[in-house]
């Protein structure tokens, strides 16, 4: 589809008949990402503080928070002062989710979703109406650092929702076209597949490429071993997103595709949290997300690298606030030459997931298992470990909502997309031995991937 035909005709006509509130916000992003370092700073302030007096006042679990520190919204007058409130634990979530729903937001205006957690945590949570359109207003804003104007075609290597009703499906499916959306199904990447793909994107002559990490290095691999000319696609850009990127699989994209990768550092709770200019520094959606880096309870020292706490500035129907987010980074001094006043993210030590290979020689990436494991009630904490091609142990520490349906569901979907002859076997844990950072890898393969077999 026309991208002019799509920005001035079908995204209203989508926001028209869905209700949503996306294309205002972008103006809103697009004008506040060239604000100075410090007047980005005082709007991200004002939101802050307006969050924390709403709070405050009509969310109990903050309520108590404030009360058993002994302060209220008034004590807290700077960045700094924002310490004094205990930060929210993926445990908060699980033990005290109802009471995070603020009581003067109606449940019509709630969308309850879930994280399988990239260190094997699966928990559920909501997003209110306004931040979801955040959420989206701000990834547009991001593409277009990557090359992607609204409109143009873009597509998408990533994961199936399972068991989506039929409805939801046509829903989604009409939705992506009106969108100028093409979705490549990331969970199913066998050798054949690969090569279906690459037709399909000499097809679509897409503007952008995004996909989880692992899934877009295995494409750029056969891309490279084939001796495959991408060029004439006209690809501006490919972002990589949902596990850490590293130098040796950027390089390997970059030469594929022939275009610049751009990394993307998001998470299911607060969506998009920060993006690379075409500088290649990551900004953060600062008009969205408030990033402090933390030395236990204390702040770190300017520049230094720590754990990040999170607060999502725009989902009032549930705050997370200082939210620990399981990763780690640094913020950096220097401005980014590029221009734009949103502060940069440096070091940042992300989700690192192995990918899987099936017995008869398929590729799933690592997101599938914290993908399929959100679906899923009574779980604790999740590990998946691949001892051979056709060898799964599924390591599980069960919580008080634990049945057996639970673990009946996930070895089903696991059968039907890495195949029969995968052998599962299962183990119940009392507790994981986390790594010193605290973490766990949800999802470790023990088997080299000899990328060299593509050919
Ligand atoms: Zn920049």
């Amino acid at each position: 589809m026309n991208a002019f035909f799509v920005r001035t005709f079908t995204y209203p006509l989508y926001e028209l008949v869905t209700g949503r509130r996306v294309l205002g916000k972008v103006r809103q992003l697009e004008k506040t990402q060239w604000l100075t370092p410090e007047r980005a700073a005082a709007l991200q302030w004002e939101k802050l503080k307006a969050l924390l007096e709403h709070a405050f006042k009509n969310v109990a679990f903050y309520r108590r928070r404030f009360d058993e520190a002994g302060i209220t919204p008034n004590d807290i007058n700077s960045f700094q002062d924002l310490v004094a409130l205990p930060p929210l634990t993926r445990q908060d979530l699980r033990l005290h989710r109802d009471e995070l729903i603020a009581s003067n937001y109606p449940g019509s205006r709630l969308h309850l979703n879930a994280t399988g957690g990239s260190t094997g945590e699966p928990t559920t949570f909501y997003n209110d109406r306004d931040d979801l359109d955040y959420r989206s207003a701000v990834v547009l804003r991001d593409y277009r650092w990557a090359g992607l104007q609204l409109g143009d075609t873009h597509a998408m290597l990533w994961g199936a929702a399972f068991d989506l009703s039929r409805y939801d499906s046509l829903k989604g499916r009409l939705t992506n076209f009106l969108l100028n959306r093409h979705v490549l199904q990331a969970f199913d990447m066998s050798e054949a597949r690969l090569g279906l793909y690459l037709r399909e994107l000499f097809r679509l002559k897409p503007r952008l490429l995004t996909g989880y990490t692992s899934t877009l290095d295995l494409l750029a691999r056969y891309i490279t071993h084939r001796g495959i000319e991408l060029a004439p696609a006209g690809l501006r850009g490919v972002v990589s997103s949902a596990e850490t990127l590293r130098p040796d699989q950027r390089a390997a994209i970059q030469h594929a595709f022939a275009c610049p990768v751009f990394d993307r550092y998001g998470s299911r709770e607060v969506g998009c949290i920060a993006h690379e200019c075409e500088q290649h520094r990551l900004h953060i959606n600062s008009e969205n997300i408030y990033v402090e880096v933390l030395h236990g309870v204390q702040p770190a020292p300017p520049g230094a690298y720590g754990e990040l706490a999170l607060t999502a500035l725009n989902n009032y129907g549930f705050p997370f606030i200082r939210y620990l987010i399981g990763d780690a980074g640094s913020l950096s001094r220097q401005a980014c030459p590029c221009g734009r006043g949103l502060p940069v993210l440096a070091g940042l030590l992300g989700r690192l997931l192995d990918i899987l290979v099936t017995p008869d020689g398929r590729f799933l990436p690592g997101e599938f298992f914290p993908h399929l494991f959100k679906e899923v009630t009574g779980i604790e904490r999740f590990q998946v470990v691949q001892k051979a091609p056709d060898s799964i142990l599924i390591r599980i520490q069960p919580g008080p909502e634990y049945h057996a349906a639970s673990l009946d569901y996930v070895l089903a979907k696991t059968h039907q997309f890495m195949g029969e002859a995968v052998q599962l076997q299962v183990e119940l844990v009392k507790e994981f031995a986390l790594l010193p950072s605290g973490k766990l890898r949800s999802t470790v393969s023990e088997i080299k991937i000899d990328f060299s077999r593509l050919h």
